[in-house]
Protein backbone atom coordinates (compact mmCIF):
# COMPACT_ATOMS: atom_id res chain seq x y z
CA UNK A 1 0.00 0.00 0.00
CA UNK A 2 1.50 3.66 -0.73
CA UNK A 3 -0.06 7.05 -0.52
CA UNK A 4 -1.54 7.00 3.46
CA UNK A 5 -1.04 9.98 6.30
CA UNK A 6 1.18 8.05 8.65
CA UNK A 7 1.89 9.87 12.16
CA UNK A 8 4.85 8.03 13.61
CA UNK A 9 5.57 9.62 17.59
CA UNK A 10 9.31 9.85 18.72
CA UNK A 11 9.81 10.32 14.95
CA UNK A 12 13.44 12.23 15.24
CA UNK A 13 14.80 9.53 17.54
CA UNK A 14 16.63 6.29 16.44
CA UNK A 15 14.01 4.17 15.46
CA UNK A 16 11.48 6.59 14.26
CA UNK A 17 13.80 8.33 11.82
CA UNK A 18 14.71 5.03 10.10
CA UNK A 19 10.90 4.51 10.01
CA UNK A 20 10.20 7.79 8.47
CA UNK A 21 12.46 7.53 5.93
CA UNK A 22 11.40 4.22 4.47
CA UNK A 23 7.62 5.42 4.70
CA UNK A 24 8.36 8.02 2.72
CA UNK A 25 10.30 6.38 0.38
CA UNK A 26 7.15 3.98 0.04
CA UNK A 27 5.30 7.04 -1.19
CA UNK A 28 3.09 7.70 2.32
CA UNK A 29 3.06 11.20 3.64
CA UNK A 30 4.87 10.88 7.11
CA UNK A 31 3.87 13.08 9.82
CA UNK A 32 6.60 12.49 12.52
CA UNK A 33 6.01 14.13 16.14
CA UNK A 34 8.30 14.75 18.68
CA UNK A 35 9.48 16.36 21.63
CA UNK A 36 13.50 16.30 21.53
CA UNK A 37 14.16 14.43 24.87
CA UNK A 38 16.19 12.21 23.08
CA UNK A 39 15.90 12.56 19.72
CA UNK A 40 17.86 14.94 17.34
CA UNK A 41 15.99 17.13 14.47
CA UNK A 42 18.86 16.48 12.65
CA UNK A 43 18.27 13.05 12.47
CA UNK A 44 15.98 13.88 10.01
CA UNK A 45 17.79 16.77 7.50
CA UNK A 46 17.31 14.48 4.47
CA UNK A 47 13.75 14.54 4.82
CA UNK A 48 13.23 18.29 5.69
CA UNK A 49 11.73 20.10 3.05
CA UNK A 50 10.45 16.49 1.16
CA UNK A 51 7.03 17.33 -0.30
CA UNK A 52 5.12 14.34 1.97
CA UNK A 53 7.38 14.87 4.74
CA UNK A 54 6.53 17.03 7.98
CA UNK A 55 7.78 17.14 11.61
CA UNK A 56 5.82 18.82 14.32
CA UNK A 57 7.30 19.58 18.05
CA UNK A 58 4.84 18.12 20.52
CA UNK A 59 4.84 16.28 23.98
CA UNK A 60 2.94 12.97 23.35
CA UNK A 61 1.77 13.08 27.20
CA UNK A 62 -0.15 16.38 26.50
CA UNK A 63 -3.20 16.58 24.34
CA UNK A 64 -1.59 16.73 20.45
CA UNK A 65 -4.86 15.48 18.40
CA UNK A 66 -5.30 19.50 17.40
CA UNK A 67 -1.60 19.27 16.13
CA UNK A 68 -1.57 16.70 13.73
CA UNK A 69 -3.64 16.00 9.66
CA UNK A 70 -7.57 15.15 10.33
CA UNK A 71 -7.24 12.27 8.25
CA UNK A 72 -4.61 9.82 9.63
CA UNK A 73 -4.49 6.34 8.41
CA UNK A 74 -1.70 4.90 10.62
CA UNK A 75 -0.16 5.96 14.12
CA UNK A 76 3.48 4.58 14.93
CA UNK A 77 3.46 4.96 18.53
CA UNK A 78 7.65 4.96 19.42
CA UNK A 79 7.74 8.54 21.64
CA UNK A 80 9.63 7.29 24.96
CA UNK A 81 13.17 7.32 25.67
CA UNK A 82 14.80 4.10 25.03
CA UNK A 83 17.80 3.93 26.77
CA UNK A 84 18.52 2.94 30.74
CA UNK A 85 20.39 6.11 31.51
CA UNK A 86 18.05 8.20 29.53
CA UNK A 87 14.17 6.90 30.74
CA UNK A 88 15.97 6.61 34.59
CA UNK A 89 16.97 10.28 34.47
CA UNK A 90 13.52 11.48 35.30
CA UNK A 91 11.44 8.36 35.66
CA UNK A 92 8.19 9.39 36.49
CA UNK A 93 8.09 11.25 33.41
CA UNK A 94 9.05 8.22 31.80
CA UNK A 95 6.10 6.59 33.01
CA UNK A 96 3.99 9.73 32.23
CA UNK A 97 5.13 9.54 28.57
CA UNK A 98 4.08 5.21 28.90
CA UNK A 99 0.72 5.71 30.26
CA UNK A 100 -0.40 9.19 28.95
CA UNK A 101 1.11 9.59 25.75
CA UNK A 102 -0.50 5.57 24.80
CA UNK A 103 -3.80 7.36 26.16
CA UNK A 104 -3.40 10.09 24.07
CA UNK A 105 -2.36 7.85 20.77
CA UNK A 106 -4.48 5.45 21.42
CA UNK A 107 -7.97 8.50 21.81
CA UNK A 108 -6.49 10.43 18.47
CA UNK A 109 -6.40 6.67 16.77
CA UNK A 110 -10.04 5.62 17.92
CA UNK A 111 -10.96 9.07 16.66
CA UNK A 112 -9.53 9.29 13.73
CA UNK A 113 -10.46 5.21 12.42
CA UNK A 114 -6.79 5.21 11.88
CA UNK A 115 -4.80 1.57 13.28
CA UNK A 116 -1.91 2.04 15.85
CA UNK A 117 1.57 0.25 16.78
CA UNK A 118 2.46 0.53 19.79
CA UNK A 119 6.83 -0.33 20.63
CA UNK A 120 6.81 -2.44 23.52
CA UNK A 121 9.58 -4.33 24.71
CA UNK A 122 11.78 -6.98 25.34
CA UNK A 123 11.83 -5.33 29.09
CA UNK A 124 8.41 -6.24 29.76
CA UNK A 125 10.19 -9.74 30.40
CA UNK A 126 12.28 -8.79 32.98
CA UNK A 127 15.45 -10.50 33.96
CA UNK A 128 14.00 -13.57 32.25
CA UNK A 129 13.73 -17.13 33.80
CA UNK A 130 12.42 -18.57 30.00
CA UNK A 131 14.61 -18.27 27.23
CA UNK A 132 14.46 -17.33 24.94
CA UNK A 133 11.43 -15.47 25.33
CA UNK A 134 8.59 -16.24 23.76
CA UNK A 135 5.54 -14.18 23.51
CA UNK A 136 3.27 -16.15 25.75
CA UNK A 137 5.94 -15.58 29.19
CA UNK A 138 4.63 -13.49 31.56
CA UNK A 139 7.95 -12.17 32.76
CA UNK A 140 9.59 -11.46 35.67
CA UNK A 141 9.77 -7.86 36.03
CA UNK A 142 10.76 -5.64 39.53
CA UNK A 143 7.36 -3.28 39.64
CA UNK A 144 9.33 -1.31 41.66
CA UNK A 145 13.04 -0.82 40.67
CA UNK A 146 14.77 1.61 38.96
CA UNK A 147 13.95 -0.49 35.48
CA UNK A 148 10.07 -0.26 36.34
CA UNK A 149 9.31 3.16 35.21
CA UNK A 150 10.59 1.75 31.83
CA UNK A 151 9.40 -1.55 32.15
CA UNK A 152 5.93 -1.50 33.80
CA UNK A 153 5.15 1.88 31.82
CA UNK A 154 5.33 -0.41 28.40
CA UNK A 155 3.52 -3.43 30.18
CA UNK A 156 0.40 -0.63 31.41
CA UNK A 157 0.63 0.98 27.54
CA UNK A 158 0.18 -2.67 26.10
CA UNK A 159 -2.92 -2.90 28.81
CA UNK A 160 -4.40 0.08 27.34
CA UNK A 161 -3.43 -0.70 23.43
CA UNK A 162 -5.43 -4.21 24.20
CA UNK A 163 -8.19 -2.41 26.31
CA UNK A 164 -8.83 -0.03 23.79
CA UNK A 165 -8.80 -2.93 21.42
CA UNK A 166 -11.33 -5.03 23.48
CA UNK A 167 -13.80 -1.84 24.60
CA UNK A 168 -13.84 0.63 22.00
CA UNK A 169 -12.56 -1.68 19.01
CA UNK A 170 -9.67 0.09 18.42
CA UNK A 171 -7.37 -1.36 15.72
CA UNK A 172 -3.96 -1.83 17.26
CA UNK A 173 -0.65 -3.76 16.72
CA UNK A 174 1.88 -4.44 19.66
CA UNK A 175 5.67 -4.91 18.44
CA UNK A 176 7.85 -5.86 21.48
CA UNK A 177 11.21 -5.23 20.17
CA UNK A 178 14.25 -6.32 21.31
CA UNK A 179 17.88 -4.66 21.10
CA UNK A 180 18.46 -2.70 18.14
CA UNK A 181 21.67 -0.59 16.84
CA UNK A 182 22.62 0.76 13.59
CA UNK A 183 22.97 4.24 11.85
CA UNK A 184 20.71 7.11 13.50
CA UNK A 185 21.75 6.15 17.13
CA UNK A 186 22.74 8.64 19.39
CA UNK A 187 26.26 8.59 20.37
CA UNK A 188 25.45 9.71 24.16
CA UNK A 189 22.54 7.93 24.97
CA UNK A 190 24.33 5.06 27.36
CA UNK A 191 23.07 1.93 24.96
CA UNK A 192 25.93 -0.60 24.79
CA UNK A 193 26.79 -0.25 20.95
CA UNK A 194 26.90 3.64 21.34
CA UNK A 195 29.20 3.69 24.51
CA UNK A 196 31.59 1.04 23.08
CA UNK A 197 31.83 2.42 19.78
CA UNK A 198 32.23 6.20 20.97
CA UNK A 199 34.53 5.13 23.52
CA UNK A 200 36.70 2.85 20.90
CA UNK A 201 36.34 5.34 18.29
CA UNK A 202 38.01 8.34 21.05
CA UNK A 203 40.56 5.83 22.15
CA UNK A 204 38.94 5.23 25.29
CA UNK A 205 38.42 1.73 26.98
CA UNK A 206 35.06 -0.03 27.00
CA UNK A 207 33.03 0.24 30.00
CA UNK A 208 31.69 -3.18 30.63
CA UNK A 209 29.41 -3.66 33.28
CA UNK A 210 29.60 -6.60 35.38
CA UNK A 211 31.59 -9.10 34.00
CA UNK A 212 30.53 -9.06 30.78
CA UNK A 213 28.84 -12.64 30.94
CA UNK A 214 25.05 -10.97 30.47
CA UNK A 215 23.74 -11.62 26.97
CA UNK A 216 21.85 -9.34 24.70
CA UNK A 217 20.54 -10.66 20.91
CA UNK A 218 21.17 -7.39 18.29
CA UNK A 219 18.98 -6.57 15.54
CA UNK A 220 20.64 -4.41 12.77
CA UNK A 221 17.71 -1.48 12.15
CA UNK A 222 16.69 -2.14 8.62
CA UNK A 223 16.02 -5.77 10.01
CA UNK A 224 14.01 -4.06 12.72
CA UNK A 225 12.29 -1.42 10.93
CA UNK A 226 10.66 -3.91 8.18
CA UNK A 227 9.21 -6.27 10.88
CA UNK A 228 7.43 -3.14 12.62
CA UNK A 229 5.94 -2.52 8.89
CA UNK A 230 4.97 -5.70 8.34
CA UNK A 231 3.62 -6.13 11.55
CA UNK A 232 1.57 -2.94 10.79
CA UNK A 233 0.33 -3.96 7.58
CA UNK A 234 -1.23 -7.94 7.99
CA UNK A 235 -4.39 -8.84 9.30
CA UNK A 236 -3.44 -11.64 11.09
CA UNK A 237 -2.60 -10.89 14.51
CA UNK A 238 -3.07 -7.85 16.54
CA UNK A 239 0.33 -9.31 19.00
CA UNK A 240 2.49 -9.12 20.71
CA UNK A 241 4.53 -10.48 18.25
CA UNK A 242 8.70 -10.57 19.50
CA UNK A 243 10.67 -8.16 16.82
CA UNK A 244 14.66 -8.76 17.15
CA UNK A 245 17.70 -10.89 15.92
CA UNK A 246 17.63 -14.39 18.02
CA UNK A 247 22.19 -14.36 17.69
CA UNK A 248 22.62 -14.01 21.59
CA UNK A 249 25.72 -12.58 22.39
CA UNK A 250 27.85 -11.62 25.43
CA UNK A 251 28.35 -8.39 26.15
CA UNK A 252 32.13 -8.90 26.07
CA UNK A 253 31.87 -10.30 22.68
CA UNK A 254 30.21 -7.21 21.50
CA UNK A 255 33.29 -5.07 22.94
CA UNK A 256 35.62 -7.99 21.49
CA UNK A 257 33.96 -7.48 17.89
CA UNK A 258 33.91 -3.75 18.62
CA UNK A 259 37.61 -3.75 19.17
CA UNK A 260 38.62 -5.94 16.10
CA UNK A 261 36.56 -3.63 13.91
CA UNK A 262 37.74 -0.52 14.94
CA UNK A 263 40.80 -1.97 15.11
CA UNK A 264 42.17 -0.03 18.64
CA UNK A 265 41.37 -0.02 21.99
CA UNK A 266 40.87 -1.62 25.62
CA UNK A 267 38.53 -2.82 27.92
CA UNK A 268 37.67 -2.44 31.46
CA UNK A 269 34.87 -2.92 34.11
CA UNK A 270 32.03 -0.86 36.06
CA UNK A 271 29.53 -2.22 38.24
CA UNK A 272 26.71 -4.19 37.21
CA UNK A 273 23.52 -1.75 36.93
CA UNK A 274 20.45 -2.84 39.49
CA UNK A 275 18.14 -5.51 38.01
CA UNK A 276 20.05 -5.48 34.46
CA UNK A 277 18.81 -8.92 32.58
CA UNK A 278 21.24 -11.85 33.12
CA UNK A 279 19.92 -13.42 29.34
CA UNK A 280 18.04 -11.65 26.63
CA UNK A 281 17.05 -13.47 23.08
CA UNK A 282 14.15 -13.68 21.21
CA UNK A 283 12.03 -16.42 20.19
CA UNK A 284 11.23 -14.97 16.65
CA UNK A 285 8.74 -18.20 15.50
CA UNK A 286 5.39 -16.46 15.62
CA UNK A 287 7.33 -13.30 13.61
CA UNK A 288 8.00 -16.13 11.64
CA UNK A 289 5.21 -17.92 11.04
CA UNK A 290 3.12 -14.47 11.01
CA UNK A 291 4.19 -12.01 9.37
CA UNK A 292 7.51 -13.76 7.06
CA UNK A 293 9.81 -11.75 9.23
CA UNK A 294 13.02 -12.86 8.84
CA UNK A 295 16.58 -10.70 10.26
CA UNK A 296 19.16 -10.70 7.40
CA UNK A 297 21.81 -8.96 9.38
CA UNK A 298 24.33 -10.04 10.87
CA UNK A 299 26.33 -7.95 12.91
CA UNK A 300 29.92 -8.07 11.78
CA UNK A 301 27.73 -6.64 8.40
CA UNK A 302 25.62 -4.42 10.51
CA UNK A 303 28.71 -2.99 12.26
CA UNK A 304 30.87 -0.84 9.34
CA UNK A 305 28.10 1.10 8.39
CA UNK A 306 26.70 1.95 12.20
CA UNK A 307 30.73 3.02 12.69
CA UNK A 308 30.76 5.14 9.67
CA UNK A 309 27.41 6.82 11.44
CA UNK A 310 29.66 7.28 14.70
CA UNK A 311 32.07 8.39 12.88
CA UNK A 312 30.62 11.50 10.74
CA UNK A 313 28.17 12.07 13.94
CA UNK A 314 31.25 12.32 16.14
CA UNK A 315 33.02 14.47 14.04
CA UNK A 316 30.36 16.98 14.06
CA UNK A 317 30.54 18.02 18.24
P1 LIG B 1 15.13 7.11 21.04
O1 LIG B 1 15.34 7.62 22.43
O2 LIG B 1 16.22 7.27 20.04
O3 LIG B 1 13.81 7.73 20.41
C1 LIG B 1 12.67 8.02 21.16
C2 LIG B 1 12.09 9.32 20.61
O4 LIG B 1 10.90 9.65 21.36
C3 LIG B 1 13.05 10.50 20.78
O5 LIG B 1 13.14 11.22 19.58
C4 LIG B 1 12.43 11.32 21.90
O6 LIG B 1 12.76 12.69 21.83
C5 LIG B 1 10.96 11.03 21.69
N1 LIG B 1 10.15 11.23 22.91
C6 LIG B 1 10.39 10.77 24.16
N2 LIG B 1 9.42 11.15 24.99
C7 LIG B 1 8.52 11.84 24.24
C8 LIG B 1 7.30 12.50 24.54
N3 LIG B 1 6.79 12.53 25.78
N4 LIG B 1 6.65 13.13 23.53
C9 LIG B 1 7.15 13.14 22.27
N5 LIG B 1 8.30 12.52 21.92
C10 LIG B 1 8.98 11.89 22.92
O7 LIG B 1 14.73 5.56 21.18
P2 LIG B 1 14.54 4.45 20.05
O8 LIG B 1 15.62 3.45 20.20
O9 LIG B 1 14.31 5.07 18.72
O10 LIG B 1 13.19 3.76 20.55
C11 LIG B 1 11.95 4.06 19.96
C12 LIG B 1 10.86 3.22 20.62
O11 LIG B 1 11.17 1.83 20.47
C13 LIG B 1 10.69 3.48 22.11
O12 LIG B 1 9.33 3.45 22.43
C14 LIG B 1 11.41 2.32 22.75
O13 LIG B 1 10.86 2.00 24.00
C15 LIG B 1 11.17 1.21 21.73
N6 LIG B 1 12.23 0.18 21.81
C16 LIG B 1 13.46 0.41 21.26
C17 LIG B 1 14.44 -0.55 21.36
C18 LIG B 1 15.81 -0.36 20.76
O14 LIG B 1 16.67 -1.25 20.91
N7 LIG B 1 16.08 0.71 20.05
C19 LIG B 1 14.18 -1.75 22.03
C20 LIG B 1 12.92 -1.94 22.59
C21 LIG B 1 11.93 -0.97 22.46
N1 LIG C 1 26.46 -2.27 29.07
C1 LIG C 1 27.83 -2.32 29.28
N2 LIG C 1 28.56 -1.19 29.08
C2 LIG C 1 28.02 -0.01 28.66
C3 LIG C 1 26.62 0.04 28.43
C4 LIG C 1 25.87 -1.11 28.65
O1 LIG C 1 28.37 -3.37 29.64
O2 LIG C 1 28.77 0.96 28.51
C5 LIG C 1 25.66 -3.50 29.25
C6 LIG C 1 24.45 -3.34 30.16
O3 LIG C 1 24.82 -3.53 31.52
C7 LIG C 1 23.53 -4.42 29.63
C8 LIG C 1 23.86 -4.48 28.15
O4 LIG C 1 25.14 -3.88 28.01
O5 LIG C 1 23.84 -5.65 30.23
C9 LIG C 1 22.85 -3.77 27.26
O6 LIG C 1 22.67 -2.49 27.80
P1 LIG C 1 21.80 -1.36 27.08
O7 LIG C 1 21.83 -0.17 27.97
O8 LIG C 1 22.25 -1.19 25.67
O9 LIG C 1 20.32 -1.92 26.99
P2 LIG C 1 19.40 -2.89 27.88
O10 LIG C 1 19.27 -4.10 27.04
O11 LIG C 1 20.04 -3.18 29.20
O12 LIG C 1 18.13 -2.12 28.02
Amino acid sequence: MSGMTILVTGGAGFLGSNLCRRLVAEGHRVVALDNFQTGQGGNLDDLRGHARFELLEADVAEPFDHKVPAALDRVYHLACPASPPHYQRDPVRTMMTNVLGTLNALELTRQRGARLLLASTSEVYGDPEVHPQPEDYRGNVSPNGPRACYDEGKRAAEALAMDYHRTRQTDIRIARIFNTYGPGMAPDDGRVISNFITQALRGEALTIYGDGSQTRSLCYVDDLVDGLVRLMEQDRTLGPVNLGNPGEVTVRDIAQTILEVVGRGTLTTRPLPTDDPRRRCPDITRARALLGFEPRTSFRDGLPPTIAWFERALSQH
